[in-house]
């Protein structure tokens, strides 16, 4: 029970950092989209980490057309709640094992 407790709290710190930067993300949308690119928060469950990462708004976007994929700093992710599906040199895409089921 306690662990379920966890795992709840951690993804929702990462939705939180999502949310954040979705609205970071729609703002700088609006501005340009020359902008080779932008630094996002990391969307790890680490509540205290405020690691950047740089993205192309264009890569940015396509990890968040699905819902259950986060993008974090290389090393940030959580294995108890998601699975890392890409690695890249500048960032890492995570996959949520279930959200709507937590
Ligand atoms: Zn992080």
């Amino acid at each position: 029970m306690k662990d379920e407790l966890l795992a709840r709290r951690l993804v929702e710190n990462e939705v939180l950092a999502r949310t954040n930067n979705i609205k970071a993300g729609n703002a700088m949308d609006a501005m340009s989209t020359k902008i080779k690119a932008v630094f996002f928060y990391c969307e790890c469950s680490r509540k205290a980490c405020r690691e950047q990462i740089p993205l192309s708004v264009a890569i940015y976007k396509k990890i968040h057309k699905d819902k259950n994929r986060f993008f974090v700093t290389p090393g940030h992710d959580t294995s108890s709640v998601e699975s890392v599906e890409e690695r890249h040199p500048s960032y890492w895409i995570v996959q949520k094992y279930d959200i709507e089921a937590a």
